[in-house]
């Protein structure tokens, strides 16, 4: 499938769903052709750079200067019927353009959406599961634990922030849940990569699925394969960085891969 055009879209309502994760819900005319079925994939979210306005030209635009700023978010929900797109962001310290625009995004604010790309799905030709992440990853990962089926077994680890950050989950009951607390995940930190390691290793195929601040991805990736989970059935993504705006990010992200090739 081909990805549709960017989108103007405008923010309908927004509200915090726990003390450092606000959901905004964005809506428009033109969503006809969003695709279904889509939630966990990722989108890009089009922000005005000062004094730039945002219009459907300057959002397609390739000259560098006037791109809008870019940043990652993942679909959390859509609903047709209603014509809403559901985003969860995370609050962070030290916040930067889209947190910023999240946490005060009001009815009628506007925005660019580029996307979504393809789901993220967990390979559900498995026998187990693991998700591991941190609040960046938390939209992704609910998302895939309302389609696992019932009968699925394994682990969700999730790092939250603070104690009021554990949300309600949609989840098989066999699959258990770990919240960890972090009040400070922009220092560097073994929280999520030592529970993962404690876990008792399920019999069968493994899937795991895993999303958070890019060293501890890393470590979490090199256990993982190591563990003989097969790379078929292994996500493994650095979602950001400690220290580092997503656009340096992402360009450190496509260097590494560059010399892995
Ligand atoms: C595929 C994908 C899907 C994602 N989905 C979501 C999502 O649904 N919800 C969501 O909240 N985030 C999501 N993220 C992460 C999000 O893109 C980054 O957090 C991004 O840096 C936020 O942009 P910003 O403008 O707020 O901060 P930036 O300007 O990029 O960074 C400013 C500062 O904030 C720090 N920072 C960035 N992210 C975090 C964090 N998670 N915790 C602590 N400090 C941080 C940076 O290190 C930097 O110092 C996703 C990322 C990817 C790659």
């Amino acid at each position: 499938m081909n990805r549709p055009g960017p989108r103007l879209l405008s923010v309908k309502r927004a509200y915090h769903l726990s003390p450092n994760m606000r959901r905004v819900i964005l809506t428009g005319d033109n969503l006809d052709d969003f695709p279904e079925h889509h939630e966990s994939a990722n989108f890009k979210l089009l922000l005005p750079k000062p004094g730039q306005s945002l219009n459907l030209d300057s959002l397609a635009t390739n000259d560098k200067a006037s791109r809008p700023i870019v940043r990652t978010y993942t679909l959390r929900q859509f609903n047709r019927a209603e014509r809403e797109i559901v985003v969860d962001f995370l609050m962070h310290e030290p916040a930067g353009p889209a947190s910023s625009w999240a946490a005060n995004a009001q009815a009628g604010d506007t925005v660019g959406f580029a996307g979504p790309g393809k789901p993220k799905w967990v390979n559900t030709a498995a026998d187990w599961f693991l998700f591991a992440g941190d609040m960046s990853a938390l939209p992704a990962i609910a998302a895939n634990l309302e389609q696992l089926p019932d009968n699925a077994q394994g682990y969700a680890v999730l790092e939250v922030i603070s104690d009021s950050d554990k949300i309600p989950l949609q989840k098989p009951a066999n699959l258990e849940v770990i919240w960890l607390i972090n009040p400070t995940p922009q220092t560097p930190n073994d929280t999520l990569f030592d529970t993962v390691k404690r876990l008792q290793w399920l019999a069968g195929n493994g899937a795991a699925w895993v999303a958070g601040e890019s060293g501890a991805i890393k470590q979490i990736r090199r256990y993982l394969k190591d563990k003989g989970i097969d790379k078929r059935r292994l996500y493994a993504s650095g979602y950001w960085q400690i220290g580092m705006t997503e656009d340096i990010h992402q360009e450190e992200k496509r260097k590494e891969t560059d010399t892995d090739n």
